[in-house]
């Protein structure tokens, strides 16, 4: 796990669940005062993560309304610039306690630039956290050397261990020597000396790092599922998987920047708009895509032909092909079948579901060619 995050060994822990983690976190990280006590977070983050938020800040006893900064995209554009995110740092950072991004972005795939934000932030005296859930085995993480203060992912996602399995967390080593004055943690009997555990003595004697946030004895069941997909990771190689990762998602990128879905649907929408940053640096591997059609119609559609993707209502879907499983062929399929979905839609009746793959991609009709392409 430390290579799949960049970290060093004594600043990660495996324990619990992702919102667990969170909150377990924000006992030691969140320590709001009268004059610092907000936290910044991007617009419309995961809803889990503004629970957790929420509820520590309404427990320390300060007004959500206004501890709680969000960013966002500004009006028209769906991703959030980093020179807007810095200047609300530059800005409120004597005030702000945490701040605290969910990457990769789960609605707009947009990877927000941790080390950039990581500066800003310890330049203004704030604590840097961020929720990987959605980058953790996608992008390449260099959580020690960018100097984050802290951060949790569940391993269910890239990391394929299975739904709702155990988490991980990082704590920089700069707070590993911290006792429990200065880094508060709620404490449990996991978390002490590995030498010392089994003597079972009631004082808490933290070990080194992350692993002093442990409170339990970890499932087994949930360990072996985790370390057979590390055992995978480990093999195939997290840089080898971003490479691969890189040229796929370019791929499907390019194939959807092609004629027709270039175009328009009779319906004067674009057939499809890609909201996540054409920058890949800016993004791990998956594409939200806006399509010109409701986007439950897409969803039948693909059930019936085998594609799995996610949808978000009332227009967006996000692909994400995976290096480790997914191939080329595979992105040229779905753009394929995706271009059949949603061309046919022109013709006012959707295309039978049942009629299945033996279709063919369907002409064009010449008028609707790439009319305006607005670029
Ligand atoms: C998936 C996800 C979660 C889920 O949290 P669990 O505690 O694992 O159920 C939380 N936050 C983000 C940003 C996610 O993407």
């Amino acid at each position: 796990m430390v290579h799949v995050v960049g970290a060093k060994p004594t600043e990660v822990a495996i324990m619990n669940t992702l919102t667990t983690n969170l909150h377990l976190l924000l006992v030691g990280f969140y320590r709001p005062s009268a004059k610092r006590y907000k936290i910044l977070i991007e617009e419309n983050p995961f809803p889990s993560d503004m629970h957790a938020l929420t509820s520590h800040i309404i427990s320390r006893g300060y007004d959500p309304e206004k501890a709680l900064i969000q960013v966002g995209p500004r009006k028209g554009e769906s991703i959030i610039r980093t020179e807007d995110i810095l200047d609300v740092i530059e800005r409120e950072g004597d005030s702000i306690a945490v701040i605290l991004f969910g990457n990769v972005q789960f609605m707009s795939g947009q990877a927000f630039e941790m080390e950039k934000i990581t500066k800003a932030g310890h330049a203004k005296g704030c604590i840097v956290g961020f929720d990987l859930a959605h980058a953790a085995g996608n992008i390449n993480l260099k959580l020690h050397d960018w100097g984050v203060d802290f951060a949790c992912w569940c391993t269910y996602k890239y990391i394929n261990s299975g739904p709702g399995n155990i988490a991980g967390i990082f704590v920089h080593e700069r707070h590993s020597q911290k006792d429990l004055d200065e880094l508060p943690r709620y404490a449990g009997w996991w978390g002490t000396d590995r030498e010392t555990r089994f003597r079972l003595t009631n004082r808490f004697e933290p070990q080194l790092g992350a692993g002093s946030f442990q409170l339990s004895n970890p499932p087994v069941v949930c360990m072996m599922a985790l370390l057979s997909s590390l055992h995978i990771f480990e093999q195939a190689n997290i840089d080898t998987l971003r490479q691969k990762s890189l040229r796929l998602t370019t791929y499907l990128e390019m194939l959807l920047d092609r004629e027709p879905l270039n175009g328009k649907h009779e319906n004067g929408k674009q057939y499809v708009q890609i909201i996540t940053p054409r920058d890949p640096e800016q993004r791990g591997c998956q594409l939200s895509i806006r399509v010109a059609i409701p986007v439950m119609q897409v969803m039948s559609e693909f059930k019936t032909r085998g594609v799995v993707c996610d949808e978000r209502e009332p227009d967006i879907i996000r692909v994400a092909p995976t290096p480790l499983y997914n191939t080329f062929e595979e992105v040229y399929q779905f753009v394929k079948i995706l271009t059949e979905v949603l061309t046919s839609s022109d013709d006012e009746k959707v295309v039978d579901g049942d009629k299945g793959d033996s279709k063919e991609l369907r002409p064009h009709q010449k008028k609707k060619k790439n009319k305006k392409t607005t670029k």
